[in-house]
């Protein structure tokens, strides 16, 4: 940027505010200002952070500011990061400052400390003061603080030549937090080399061909988005492995998405071995000041491959080369709240405006990906067959409602009988896990619902225990004493008597993971039971412990939730159980049955990946229901067809696309009529413009189906349309139809996933 250019500055602050702000560059700062810098600036009386996203060498405007200082020496947001950041802003109908909270560690203030390392080797010297630093730095093996460098070279304008000296090779910075004794996170960066099992894999041929495809993508250059569909156990993570090194071969960086639950300790081992010490490891469970750590880090290119959840899609990686996204039909890559991006549609867009190959990978596509396969949007990959021919695992059907009549009946196997049983857990099932205790093979228990019992309800009265904050039953929770909100955490103790009616007849209804695990050591005697899911203790040692016992076979039944469903790569599970499948497939959703599917077919996957083949046993009301039919012989095509009718009838994604719209507010009373008063609004724009007309359909508004969540009321609005573009357009229009309100808050969702 010519200095002349840079007078002025448009700057991003990180608020709902919808135009970015006009700042004056002072002279001083101009050689020193670039886009994607941070700045301090005045706003009213208040001093804030924001993000400089353009420059500029005149301006209309009269009264004009000052930025009062720069706070980095290198831009935080490159270039394209910037662009993406337009892109979602635009896409998502959310403010640039909304985005830019989104993107960048929470806090805009970094906390993280800077240590400059010499690098051997060679180097010229455009400048003497380069030199000297140099060999200052040299003669410190642990580095030296940007502090000490300062007291050491006071006068000089450090930070331009540690720029010089970064850009050419003779130093690298690292960031760390400053005054922490623990280094166990930053340890992700400096893992020493992995005793590789260095003999390398031969890979099958369809793992070969699907390589192959990518590999000259790779080496050609240029956006493509590859939709590797291979069944599971099948290798596709070796695929991803393979192409990344090829990727680092030629200078350049990868980014892995995994949905948060399969960051295993196994997966960032595999990726250690690889990449060894060149791994950076993005998780929830990092500190604001961690992550901007990892931000630096990665930004100056102290990584070659970034591997993380939904958020990391924004990583900072500079030549980046490919893009992975492993089970891409995951529902933890569109967030929830905030600006409500999908992450594996936002790789494709950061692949096409890096201009590099994305893979998204999936046993279980999701239909708008299998179907972009067809439209010849995305190139297809196939892997049909696990590695060593292994066969895919058998897969039984239990039907609950047999299964219970069959119970009343049989005394052998009734409570007061000589076995013990859990209504849960079919005869079929026990049989199945204590012959697979016997074999000194693993099983695999899964239940998607945690805590002990579902909620409690009074047997006179008929009352059942919510949430005060949430229109939801709350959850028992027997180890943890407590009754608890699985949406808002809200914990009250465990009572005997009935709130309403005083009665100590309260019930348990419905079986939770606690239960079974607490069955199960009953049930099948001597086995080591153990239990899996968000109540296992956030702690992630804890979690990353029972992990890897679980894999080193010390473990005969895990029982758990999603959690257990994914990455985990343990060849002595030869038998899954599902206990009750249907759980899912009563959502009201329009994906209810294709999550069932992809739920139940990654479940079963976990099974028989060793030399022994795998047993699944999936428990279900509804049998008959044709997710179970294409379950049972591992048929996605066949669902996928299926399915895809019932959408172009309904017409539902991927033969149109939503909007959602979620008021939500304090009152009942203010939430309703807002929401009716927008949709009123909405009609009139609708029924004015032909092209709104034609394109546009708008439902509701109605309650959601969660009527109340942490305290506020919810109604909804759905848009549904053939083509994007109008129903953007249209849909930006209710921003300034419902402004912010304490009364109502107005939540857009594009391309929603979550319908409750
Ligand atoms: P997926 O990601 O499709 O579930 P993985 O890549 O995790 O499958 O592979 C499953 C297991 O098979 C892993 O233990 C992996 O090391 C192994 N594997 C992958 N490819 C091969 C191969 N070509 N030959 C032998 N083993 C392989
Ligand atoms: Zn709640």
């Amino acid at each position: 940027m010519l200095i002349e250019a840079a007078k002025f500055a448009r700057v991003v602050i990180p608020s709902p505010l919808k135009q970015p702000l006009t700042y004056a560059v002072p002279p001083s700062a101009r050689q020193q200002i670039s886009v994607g810098t941070r700045v301090w600036i005045p706003l009213g009386r208040r001093k804030v952070i924001g993000v400089v996203i353009e420059l500029l060498g005149t301006t209309s405007l009269t009264e004009i500011k000052e930025i009062e200082a720069i706070l980095d020496e290198r831009p935080i947001l490159d270039s394209k990061l910037i662009r993406l950041a337009r892109w979602i802003s635009q896409y998502y109908i959310a403010t640039l400052g909304e985005v830019l909270t989104t993107i960048l560690p929470s806090s805009l203030r970094p906390q993280s400390k800077r240590t400059v390392f010499a690098r051997a080797g060679a180097f010229s010297f455009s400048d003497m003061w380069d030199e000297k630093i140099l060999e200052a730095l040299r003669e410190s093996s642990r580095g030296m603080s940007f502090e000490t460098l300062m007291r050491k070279f006071p006068g000089d304008d450090i930070n331009r030549a540690l720029r010089r000296l970064e850009s050419s090779g003779a130093i690298e910075i690292r960031e760390s937090m400053p005054g922490r004794r623990r280094r166990s996170k930053e340890a992700n960066f400096a893992k020493p080399a992995h005793p590789d099992s260095a003999t390398r894999l031969a890979l099958t041929s369809e793992q070969e061909i699907a390589l192959g495809a990518i590999a000259d993508r790779l080496s050609h250059g240029g956006f493509e988005t590859f939709l590797l569909h291979g069944v599971t156990g099948s290798g596709k993570t070796e695929v991803y492995l393979r192409a990344m090194e090829q990727v680092r071969e030629s200078g350049r960086r990868s980014l892995i998405l995994i949905p948060e639950i399969s960051l295993t300790p196994q997966l960032i081992d595999r990726l250690n071995a690889r990449f060894p010490g060149r791994v950076g490891v993005l998780h929830s469970a990092l500190s604001g000041a961690e992550r901007w750590a990892h931000w630096w880090n990665i930004a100056r290119g102290n990584v070659d491959v970034v591997v993380g959840a939904r958020s990391a899609v924004f990583a900072p990686l500079p030549d980046l080369g490919l893009i992975v996204v492993d089970e891409e039909h995951d529902p933890s890559y569109k967030q929830e709240e905030g600006v409500r991006y999908n992450g594996r549609d936002v790789a494709v867009v950061r692949g096409k405006l890096t201009g590099c190959p994305v893979i998204l990978g999936s046993a279980t596509p999701a239909l708008e990906s299998y179907e972009n396969c067809l439209r010849g949007r995305y190139r297809l990959l196939e892997i049909t067959k696990r590695i060593y021919q292994r066969p895919l695992p058998q897969i039984d059907i239990v039907d609950l409602r047999a299964e219970s009549a069959q119970r009343k009946s049989d005394p052998a196997v009734s409570p007061a009988g000589k076995v013990d049983y859990h209504p849960l857990v079919s005869k079929r099932l026990v049989k199945a896990l204590i012959e697979n205790y016997q074999r000194a093979r693993q099983s695999l228990i899964f239940l998607n619902r945690r805590g002990f019992s579902n909620f409690l309800q009074c047997n006179t009265c008929g009352h059942v225990i919510r949430c005060s904050h949430c229109s939801v039953t709350l959850t028992l929770h027997l180890k943890r004493g407590s009754l608890c909100c699985h949406h808002c955490d809200y914990r009250r103790p465990i009572t005997d008597s009935c709130p309403e009616c005083k009665n100590a007849t309260l019930r348990e209804v419905g079986v939770g993971t606690e239960q079974i695990e607490q069955s199960l050591q009953r049930i099948v005697t001597g086995a080591r039971v153990a239990r899996l899911d968000r109540d296992t203790s956030g702690k992630r040692g804890v979690q990353e412990k029972l992990i890897r016992s679980w894999e080193g076979g010390e473990i005969d039944i895990l029982v758990g939730t999603q959690i257990i469903t994914k990455g985990h790569d343990v060849s002595g599970v030869t038998l899954v159980g599902a206990l009750l499948a249907d759980l899912s497939l009563n959502l009201p959703d329009f994906r209810a049955a294709e999550r069932t599917f992809q739920l139940l077919n990654q479940v079963a996957g976990r099974s028989g990946r060793g030399d022994d083949p795998g047993q699944v046993i999936v428990q279900t009301y509804a049998p008959d229901h044709y997710v179970f039919q294409y379950l049972l012989s591992h048929d996605y095509k066949g669902f996928f067809e299926l399915e895809l009718e019932f959408r172009r009838a309904l017409s539902y994604p991927p033969f149109s696309r939503l909007v959602s719209f979620c008021i939500d507010g304090p009152k009942v009373a203010d939430v309703e009529s807002q929401a009716k008063k927008l949709a009123a609004h909405l009609r009139e724009r609708h029924a004015a413009n032909s092209k709104y007309r034609d394109q546009i359909e708008i439902l509701g508004p109605a309650p959601a189906p969660i009527a109340k969540l942490r305290g506020r009321y919810r109604w909804q609005l759905l848009l549904k349309a053939k083509q994007i573009p109008a129903l953007l357009e249209f849909a930006n229009l209710a921003r300034e139809l419902l402004p912010r309100s304490r009364k109502a808050r107005l939540h857009i969702d594009v391309d929603p996933f979550s319908m409750l």
